[in-house]
């Protein structure tokens, strides 16, 4: 499948790519190893925001889903799949990436289309996911316990156990990608697992899921759509459930440790940022610009770790801010499943309102608009949520617009004088999630990396997450980390044994 089968205009192109995507798929909730409506038959739509058309109906689940999936999970929890071999279910593990793989077009259109990213993007997307798969099923074959030293004639080991059943929340902006780094860490570790994707974008979670029939043991993975409030609060609440992990919005993950609370369920948060990439005057200009425009506009600036707040040493600010509005022009927005895209639309009409708000808000505010801040100037992209590449000079770090996650392709250029200014600045903000420095000077480097507050620092470049880089927040950025080795740690409870060696005579 390549972009160019989509031919004719952008409603025709997609009628027919959504058409192909979806004719052979039921999108039902995945309980148990099976596909199931909800039981009071109620749906809600997905929908395409290029052209703002329906894609699929999705089961609307409440808390009588999440019980029979959390049941599932327990059973299969009981089961087979704790007492397997880690070599075994990490075979399983990489059987399932396998059939991922196979199936990679098809997903790749599916988020695309769901989300609204470049499908190319979205491809790219889909092998990332499958690559943290495969990651997890080999790195936890050595994850374990360690034996400890202690005085007196005592053995002392620890051993890593998993929980049970772990119930997980992901949002909208990297569905399957995200659901990968849960998921994988957790099944990886013997738990067993109830998922509610984004209710805007639940489409490759519920393929995904059934792309594990026959491989992984039913009830080992349940995902389960619906919205936050309707599926989300009962997956928090139930007592079943032994660990929470939640991406999204820092009020929701509020609301979610507070339930968590109630059933005393460890949770990892992984919630907002307005992480500020700080551009030191000995910069390599072209590296600062690249680097600043994939940190506002990729995934039409809906990624938490976005650079969103640019802080300019005075002696630069002209040169880079001409070099940065070159790369913004050349940054093209256009039909996500036409080669070249660059930005696609933003994900749905709720968050097209959002920034547009802001957009106008940040004009109160007094900030400066360089370029962009509406719809772009072609007829074709009048039905979609599509945003032109959006600049603003002259920010204060006190206004709104560099205080608040936006989550779009709005960036706000800052100004600073001295090194300590630059710190205050971008330390000065209630998220902590990353941090760019762009400078040549190593020791600058490494002294801003360590003098920023934030979970991730990446030097002359975005984005700084990888394969095995624990990625998460300090502040209210949230709590743990993904990617990593350090995560299996989060799916797993440390049991101590402490054994008397005295008395070896029989
Ligand atoms: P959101 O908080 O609105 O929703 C996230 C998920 O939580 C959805 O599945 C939603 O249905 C569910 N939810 C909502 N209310 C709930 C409730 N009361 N109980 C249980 N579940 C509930 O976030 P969003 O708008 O989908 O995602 C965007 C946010 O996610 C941004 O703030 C972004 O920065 C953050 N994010 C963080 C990371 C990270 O790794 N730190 C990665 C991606 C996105």
């Amino acid at each position: 499948m390549t972009t160019d089968e989509f031919k004719g205009d952008i409603r025709q192109k997609h009628r027919r790519a959504i058409d192909e995507a979806t004719t052979d798929i039921t999108f039902g909730a995945w309980i148990d190893g099976e596909t199931r409506p909800a039981t009071t038959g109620e749906t809600f739509q997905t929908s395409d925001p290029a052209i703002d058309e329906p894609i699929a109906d999705i089961p609307r689940c409440t808390d009588e889903e999440i019980t029979a999936a959390v049941d599932a999970a327990q059973s299969a929890f009981e089961g087979e799949w704790s007492d397997l071999e880690t070599s075994e279910r990490s075979a399983l593990l990489n059987e399932w990436a396998d059939e991922l793989s196979a199936n990679r077009d098809t997903l790749g259109l599916l988020e695309c289309l769901d989300t609204g990213k470049p499908l190319e993007y979205a491809k790219a997307e889909i092998d990332g996911a499958i690559a943290f798969i495969s990651y997890y099923a080999d790195i936890v074959r050595s994850h374990g316990g360690k034996q400890i030293p202690v005085d007196g004639d005592s053995l002392v080991y620890t051993q890593r156990e998993p929980y049970g059943v772990c119930g997980q929340i992901t949002p909208w902006n990297f569905p399957l990608y995200l659901l990968a780094w849960k998921v994988a860490p957790a099944l990886a570790t013997g738990n067993t697992v109830v998922l509610k994707p984004a209710e805007l974008t639940p489409l490759t979670a519920l393929y995904a899921a059934q792309l594990s029939a026959d491989i992984l043991p039913d009830g080992v993975l349940n995902v389960v759509p619906g919205y936050g409030e309707e599926a989300g609060a009962p997956l928090t609440e139930h007592e079943a459930v032994r660990k929470l992990a939640f991406t999204g919005e820092d009020l929701t993950g509020e609301t979610i440790m507070k339930a968590a609370a109630d059933n005393i369920t460890p949770v990892t948060l992984e919630l907002g940022g307005k992480s500020p990439m700080i551009v030191f005057p000995d910069a390599d200009i072209e590296t600062a610009a690249e680097a600043a425009a994939d940190g506002i506009f990729y995934n039409t600036g809906q990624a938490c770790d976005a650079a969103s707040r640019i802080l300019l040493h005075e002696d630069i600010k002209t040169e880079f801010t001409e070099a940065f509005l070159d790369r913004a022009a050349d940054y093209t927005v256009g039909d996500p499943l036409e080669e070249g895209t660059m930005m696609g639309p933003l994900a749905h009409r709720g968050q097209h309102e959002k920034v547009t708000d802001y957009i106008e808000l940040g004009t109160e505010e007094g900030a400066t608009l360089l370029t962009g801040g509406s719809s772009p100037d072609d007829s074709e992209l009048d039905d979609g949520w599509f945003i032109e590449p959006t600049i603003f000079d002259d920010v204060d770090n006190d206004m709104r617009i560099a205080q608040e996650e936006i989550f779009g392709p709005v960036e706000c250029l800052l100004t600073f004088s001295d090194y300590e200014e630059a710190i205050e600045m971008a330390n000065d903000i209630d998220y902590g999630l990353a941090g760019y420095v762009i400078t040549e000077n190593a020791s600058r480097a490494h002294q801003a990396a360590s003098d920023i507050d934030a979970g991730l620092v990446a030097v002359n470049k975005y984005p700084g997450d990888d394969l095995g880089v624990p990625f998460g927040g300090y502040k209210r950025s949230g709590i743990g980390r993904e990617c990593a080795e350090e995560t299996l740690d989060h799916y797993t409870q440390t049991k101590t044994v402490n054994m008397d060696l005295k008395n070896p005579e029989l």
